[in-house]
């Protein structure tokens, strides 16, 4: 009996390297995205250039988007998902959803790639005046400016003289439950300084950090360059306030290191928001009676040898659906998923 498609929820970096893993082996993927565009998080946010090495993002995504769409072993439902499920591994009858109406598929294995969504900084941080102050923006924001060319400050259209990153914005944070450190933004915040000292060299540029969280080679790709080459100033401390002064902001905070206070006035503020599970996450655990970690995100049970098999057999997850995942993370973990369901598929088949 020839083996059952696989499908993929989710159309980021982990649900088209899946796509394509599954193709390239010569078995059938179904592909559903809720968006009517690949691409994922990347995509929907504008991502300017890859962290560490200054890829184009939209350039990049496109390449990993290219080989999936008009390949005859990929279907592809857009602005669709999945809003129930039954069955058991090897043999799912999923119904998938979309604005004009449903359909049913018969599918051998699941995998979920549903994703991350950035912490929104008006919850619990109000302290930071996300809200309040034009000129605070988020990593996301700063790379939609990127991404122009047109780094300014959004309350007078002028470009700033002065511009800081705080790093930890909804994670390592005890007191709003995000424990965990989201991986990436330690990198992508230096990424974004070089960024914008190489677009305006004469601003000014500081990251606040607790901790400085380079992993592997990000180190001499990033953070070494990011001060030693383009200057910005890395500042360990705490801000605990963002207050209007003038026409400006201005931190409060505590220089760690100098075990003093700190009040400096700053053009732009940009807030390093974490990750946490998208409401697709949540709802795709529901729909297939996944186990979710204390975070929310997907439970895996293998420990770190095996990081996309969930609590239903025959149902995977990868990428930061997982949890905290940078692009290395969610594309090596979509090709296990992919490796995996093409098994379960595979064996299925060769049961029947
Ligand atoms: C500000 C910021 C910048 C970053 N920049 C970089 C960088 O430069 N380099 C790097 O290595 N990492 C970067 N990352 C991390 C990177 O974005 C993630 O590693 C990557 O996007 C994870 O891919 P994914 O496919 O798992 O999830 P996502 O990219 O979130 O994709 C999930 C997809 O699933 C879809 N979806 C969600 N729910 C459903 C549903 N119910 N039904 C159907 N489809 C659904 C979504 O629409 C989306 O297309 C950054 C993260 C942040 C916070
Ligand atoms: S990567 Fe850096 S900014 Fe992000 S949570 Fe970890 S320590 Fe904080």
């Amino acid at each position: 009996m020839a083996e059952k498609p696989i499908l993929i929820i989710g159309g980021g970096p982990a649900g088209l390297e899946a796509a394509r893993s599954i193709a390239d082996l010569g078995y059938q993927a179904v592909l559903v995205e809720k968006r009517e565009r690949l691409g994922g998080t990347p995509d929907e946010a504008h991502y300017a250039k890859l962290t560490p090495d200054l890829r184009d993002a939209p350039k990049a995504m496109q390449e990993m988007i290219d080989p999936v769409t008009n390949n005859p072993n990929v279907k592809i439902h857009f602005g669709s998902t999945v809003t129930s499920a039954s069955g058991s591994a090897g043999n799912f009858d999923v119904t998938i959803k979309n604005s004009k109406g449903s359909t049913t598929e018969n599918v051998g294995a699941v995998i979920v790639a549903t994703g991350f969504q950035h912490f929104d900084p008006g919850r619990e941080t109000q302290q930071y005046g996300y809200y309040e102050h034009d000129d605070v923006l988020t990593l996301v924001d700063l790379e939609k400016m990127l991404t122009e060319h047109k780094v300014v400050r959004p309350s007078n259209g002028q470009p700033p003289k002065s511009l800081c990153f705080i790093q930890c914005v909804g994670s390592r944070d005890r007191q709003i439950g995000n424990e965990y450190c989201s991986k990436v933004c330690c990198g992508i915040a230096s990424k974004g300084a070089i960024e914008v000292r190489q677009l305006l060299p004469d601003c000014k540029v500081y990251i606040f950090y607790i901790d400085m969280r380079m992993y592997g080679y990000w180190e001499n790709e990033i953070y070494w360059p990011a001060q030693e080459k383009y200057k910005v100033n890395y500042v360990k401390g705490i801000v605990t306030e963002v207050v209007k002064k003038g026409d400006g902001l201005m931190i409060k905070g505590e220089d760690t290191t100098l075990g003093r206070p700190m009040e400096i006035p700053m053009d732009i503020v940009v807030l390093s928001v974490g990750m946490e599970p998208s409401a697709g996450t949540r709802e795709m655990a529901k729909v297939f009676g996944l186990q979710l970690n204390k975070y929310n995100f997907i439970e895996t049970t293998g420990g770190p040898l095996d990081t996309v098999t969930t609590t239903v057999e025959g149902v995977y997850a990868c990428g930061a659906s997982t949890g905290p995942a940078d692009l290395e993370d969610s594309v090596s973990s979509a090709g296990l998923a992919a490796m995996k369901a093409i098994s379960l598929v595979r064996k299925a088949a060769q049961a029947a």
